[in-house]
């Protein structure tokens, strides 16, 4: 049955999932830290085994098979995950508007795959530069062919329903009311937000170092955590070519989401409680979009507006844009239950 719904994929949505290395720090730590993932035989599987002991002593074991477009064991790198993902930056280039999601529990990956170490060596970083560097190395080649390129960046958090500038001054977090404008020419703006243009590479590296920077101000300031928000890093690229005088226009939008750890309402009250809303929410409004984008019939309804986040991202969900979706995953069984349910999202959103 879960085969049969990833056969079923339609349109330019395609799911990967990524397992987690076990940490040093775990390795030392008690918990277990037993292997729950297994590779399947073709390399796009995955299994994933839950062992129970009866009273009389016996295992049973079950297990619950997955596929994915693609499955990166935890000794995958940056740059094989990459590898799978240049050819959307070529999209971008030529015009197309693309979402590159990370989906999956705190502490499964997600900002190490889309921001990888900051400060470390070229392996480590993620996506979000490794992305940055492709486009510029292919914009100096088409250079050739006529083709300049201009590229601004910006970079949002989407907190408790609300937009913050994370280029801006995290003072105003939630004081200035960013709007979201869908343009009759296909664009999306935000009002009020920075936008650096990114004419070297340095700029990317200084515009991720501030992000993060405001985020852990931000967190001081209204309590809150860069795992209770979605990361929104998006790059516009408009192309001109000098002698047809064809131009393009392509967004990629790098979106790092909150925490899918299923957060009980019952137990919380006041802003927790709000926060728990609202990821809930955004998330399965996001579960919600992408299944309708993918089962239902052109022209059909789409509900992009029941979260903030859908409705910023309308223009690159749905039509010719395209989607790629990491679904990170932890390799520890005591995270099986978060596991399996974020392998379930994951179903349904193929
Ligand atoms: P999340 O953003 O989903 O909360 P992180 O990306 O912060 O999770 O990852 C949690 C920890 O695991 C971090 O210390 C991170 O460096 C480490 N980590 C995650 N994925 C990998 C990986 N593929 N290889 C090595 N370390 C990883
Ligand atoms: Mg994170």
């Amino acid at each position: 049955r879960l085969h049969n719904t990833i056969q079923e994929l339609k349109g330019n949505i395609r799911v990967f999932c990524r397992i987690r290395p076990v940490l040093d720090t775990e390795k030392k730590a008690a918990a277990s830290v037993t292997d729950i993932a297994y590779p399947g035989i073709e390399k796009n599987q995955l299994e994933l085994a839950d062992s129970t002991t009866s009273s009389n002593g016996t295992v049973a074991i079950k297990s619950y098979p997955f596929t994915f477009d693609r499955v990166f064991q935890p000794s995958a790198t940056q740059d094989e995950c990459f590898e799978e993902i240049s050819h959307l930056v070529q999209s971008a280039l030529d015009g197309y508007n693309v979402c590159i999601f990370a989906y999956g529990q705190t502490g499964s990956g997600k900002t190490y795959t889309m921001e990888g170490v900051r400060g470390a060596a070229e392996e480590q970083t993620g996506m979000i530069p490794k992305t940055v560097r492709q486009i510029y190395k292919t914009a100096e080649k088409l250079k050739n062919k006529n083709w300049t390129y201009e590229m601004e960046g910006q970079f949002l958090q989407i907190y408790n329903e609300t937009i913050h500038d994370l280029l801006g001054n995290p003072n105003d977090f939630g004081k200035l009311k960013h709007e979201i404008k869908h343009e009759k020419n296909g664009s999306t703006i935000v009002t009020d937000m920075t936008t650096v243009l990114l004419d070297s590479p340095a700029k990317v590296t200084n515009l991720l170092k501030k992000a993060s920077q405001n985020r852990a101000v931000g967190a001081t300031n209204i309590n809150e955590r860069s795992s209770r928000s979605h990361s929104v890093f998006t790059l516009k690229l408009n192309g001109r070519n000098s002698v047809t005088g064809e131009v393009t226009t392509g967004v990629l939008n790098l979106i790092d989401l909150a925490g899918s750890e299923r957060l009980s309402s019952s137990g919380s009250t006041g802003d927790r409680l709000k926060e728990t809303q609202a990821i809930n929410k955004s998330l399965s409004s996001l579960g919600d979009v992408i299944y309708a984008l993918a089962n239902s019939k052109e022209g059909s309804h789409i509900p992009y507006r029941n979260s903030k986040l859908t409705y910023l991202l309308q223009n690159s969900l749905g039509g010719n844009s395209k989607t790629l979706m990491f679904v990170n995953i932890s390799p520890l069984l005591t995270h099986f239950n978060e596991t399996l349910c974020s392998l379930r999202f994951a179903t349904k959103v193929n």
